[in-house]
């Protein structure tokens, strides 16, 4: 329900336009797939994945010989999910987490598209699962940010190592490591500057910090996560170009689903850029926080 609730406006505009399409034209033919087309990339689908799957979608209703449009919305959602899993499944929305050792989740992403508050989030669903959560206030170039970190800190519980604004992030999360060990946490999630305007200080500030991670941890950071705001659209996929050239993304955490018909961005990056969805933001507050699900996601969409 949360996941209905959360995408209100997505599901609003772009079942409702579905909908309007199929009382259109009853009969499928080139101009309904022509108008589909136009309403899949005004959901932010991205022009090379709507492309997929219309291809797909003919080739599928010729198959099945489906003749009127009510029959095609079915097709529709089914081809939207296996464009989605491609050739994986659902273990490609889980969280890399380890057993027995500490778990290193990286967090990137440009100021103001939730990063801060989806620690915070992401914290508290990890520590209502069980687990021993740490922070690591690595973020030490945004005035500010260290202490709004350490708000989501008190909020969710969870302990946060810093240090004063304008310090080594890398210094930082070294701290963070030795701390999160002595102190026999679970995860310890590692927040980080979301610089874009300089892609070569931006890669090389994430190559230091992974560099220390790794040397700690090998086989670390488990997941780099990258934070992207939904109701940017096509600038969220452009984001995620440039941080995937930066540093191998593991998976995205996309923000504000709740305040946006353009949803359909989730497809566009898993389907170009490879990298699958692991959590959805759909609200301001703790609990606003959903591990993602394609199937869920695209049931969403129809519902
Ligand atoms: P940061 O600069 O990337 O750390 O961004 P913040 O975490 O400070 O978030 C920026 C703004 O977006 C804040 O006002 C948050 O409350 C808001 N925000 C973050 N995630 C969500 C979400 O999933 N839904 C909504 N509606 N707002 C969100």
């Amino acid at each position: 329900t949360k996941y209905k609730e959360g995408m209100t406006k997505t599901r609003n505009s772009f079942s409702g336009k579905i909908n309007d399409l199929i009382a259109k034209y009853r009969k499928v033919d080139e101009d309904f797939f022509e108008e589909l087309e136009e309403v899949l990339i005004t959901a932010d689908v991205g022009v090379m994945t709507v492309m997929d799957l219309i291809d797909e979608l003919k080739m599928e209703v010729k198959r099945r010989n489906i003749k009127d449009t009510q029959d095609v919305k079915e097709v529709i959602s089914e081809k939207l999910v296996d464009i989605y899993y491609g050739d994986d499944d659902e273990e490609i929305e889980k969280l890399n987490l380890q057993q027995d050792n500490l778990t290193v989740l990286l967090v990137v992403g440009v100021n103001g598209a939730g990063k801060t508050t989806s620690i915070g989030k992401l914290a508290y669903q990890l520590k209502s699962e069980g687990k021993k959560v740490m922070l690591a206030a690595g973020d030490t170039f945004r005035a500010g940010a260290i202490e709004q970190l350490e708000v989501w800190g008190e909020r969710a519980g969870v302990d946060i190592v810093k240090q004063g604004a304008g310090s080594d992030p890398a210094a930082v999360i070294f701290d963070g490591i030795k701390a999160a060990k002595t102190r026999d946490a679970d995860v310890l999630i590692c927040d980080t500057a979301g610089r874009l305007q300089n892609k070569v200080n931006l890669m090389n500030e994430l190559a230091k910090v992974k560099r220390v991670i790794e040397r700690e941890i090998p086989g670390a950071p488990h997941e780099v996560l990258l934070v992207l705001d939904a109701t940017t659209g096509q600038n969220a996929m452009s984001q995620a170009k440039i941080f995937s050239e930066a540093t191998n993304v593991s998976g995205i955490i996309l923000t504000k689903l709740d305040g946006t018909a353009k949803g359909g961005i989730v497809l566009a990056i898993r389907n170009e850029l490879g990298i699958p969805v692991k959590y959805v933001g759909l609200g301001e507050k703790m609990t606003d926080l959903q591990k993602f699900n394609a199937d869920a996601f695209v049931f969403g969409l129809f519902a």
